[in-house]
């Protein structure tokens, strides 16, 4: 068909640049190690920290859900898809994270819109993180509020922006919990303490967070004792939860608001049972079995510890997303390609996604990886690094 001429000649340059990707399918389920074009490899680039992709309750709980209640839910939420047990989760995530209420949405993408484009208005200010998930950057590309970028976790930069901000109606400040590229922790007490000072509202993503830090994998502000001073949490139940969603913990008043004024709430189908039922049981999990939280935590020291050792920047992670900087891009998609022919899939990942220079190979280690697994991607590393050169023998 004519007319996306246009489209292929950018297409074109990205080959010509080394740039182009194609998506690599899996033939098996999500797991530590995983199939592709027929190849055993390990999985060393999915978000699944906790191994509950897979976990055998998380799938009969969703195959007795598409039992008892279908496959779909036929309708948005707002006008005939609610189930009970919709309302039922809701209320288990809002005791779990202590907070009053929490609201599902259909993904942590959806979250982050629906909240940013409704509860601020145009006497309103967003104070944002510049290197804040491109879900929260979209959102606040949907608010009619005013907008202020402050450096990257720079407390300084904070402050400043809160000063000169102070004829608005409302400050919202937004940051990542964990930073997605590099493994970061924010510096929520010292945030938090900014925000009450200059009395304005926060709101943190918590999507690498949840199910990785704080008690049970509640989260960074569990993680640092701040229980009841951050208004707005954002969550995912796509990344170590293992399913699919979002989610907003706040207020009553604030997930009233999300569904009567949450855009992707009001007009986007609900979950179907399958998922809400699997999210149910995978909370319960994050309960009973702390153990997955210390086998990732004990992983993640072993990996980044190996990597280190071999001479690999790892930046400044403090977290499972351990960065292999590698700087040009080029090379960071060669460093993946050539892991990958040694069994190890691990992504580069380039601009846009990071900065232009900051080019790198992500890794996220699971619960589920052994050590003899995780020695054998590090033998992969050392043998792929030192054949492009980003370290020496
Ligand atoms: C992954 C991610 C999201 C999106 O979550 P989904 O449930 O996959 O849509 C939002 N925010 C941050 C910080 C993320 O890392």
């Amino acid at each position: 068909m004519k007319g996306f001429e246009y489209l292929e000649k950018e297409l074109d340059q990205m080959r010509q640049d080394g740039v182009f990707r194609s998506l690599v399918p899996l033939e098996t389920d999500q797991d530590a190690v995983v199939s592709i074009d027929g190849r055993r490899v390990i999985q060393l680039s999915s978000n699944n920290y906790l191994g509950l992709t897979n976990h055998p309750r998380l799938k009969l709980a969703a195959v007795r859900a598409a039992d008892q209640f279908g496959a779909g839910t036929g309708s948005v939420r707002t006008i005939a898809g609610t189930f009970s047990m919709h309302e039922d989760f809701e209320k288990q995530l809002a005791a779990f994270k202590h907070t009053e209420a929490a609201l599902v949405f259909q993904s942590g993408f959806t979250a982050n819109q629906a909240v940013l484009a409704s509860i601020l208005t145009k006497e309103d200010v967003v104070i944002s993180d510049e290197l804040n998930h491109a879900s929260i950057i979209d959102g606040i590309r949907l608010t009619k509020a005013a907008r202020k970028i402050y450096k990257h976790v720079d407390l300084n930069s904070l402050e400043e922006a809160l000063q000169a901000s102070s004829g608005y109606r409302k400050r919202l400040v937004v940051t990542d919990g964990v930073f997605s590229m590099d493994g970061n922790i924010a510096p929520l007490p010292e945030i938090v303490e900014l925000c009450e000072k200059y009395d304005a509202l926060i709101m943190v993503d918590d999507a690498h967070a949840s199910g990785v830090l704080g008690e049970n994998g509640r989260g960074t502000v569990n993680h640092f004792g701040l229980d009841g001073r951050v208004h707005i949490q954002v969550g995912t139940l796509s990344k170590a939860i293992g399913v699919l969603g979002g989610y907003v913990a706040s207020t009553k008043a604030v997930r009233d608001y999300l569904i009567h004024k949450g855009r992707p709430f009001l007009f986007s189908t609900s979950h179907p049972p399958t998922v809400t039922a699997a999210c149910q049981e995978a909370i319960q999990v994050l309960i009973d079995e702390p153990e997955r939280i210390e086998r990732l935590w004990y992983n993640t020291e072993y990996f980044k510890k190996g990597l280190q050792e071999l001479g690999f920047d790892t930046g400044k992670s403090k977290t499972p997303i351990t960065p292999v900087m590698v700087g040009d891009e080029k090379k960071a998609h060669q460093l993946s390609d050539k892991l990958l022919q040694y069994g190890v899939f691990a992504q580069g990942i380039a601009f846009p996604t990071v900065q232009k220079g900051q080019a790198r190979v992500r890794t996220i280690v699971t619960s589920e990886h052994t050590v003899e697994l995780l020695d054998e991607a590090l033998e992969a590393f050392k043998k792929a690094g030192q054949e492009i050169g980003i370290i020496t023998e």
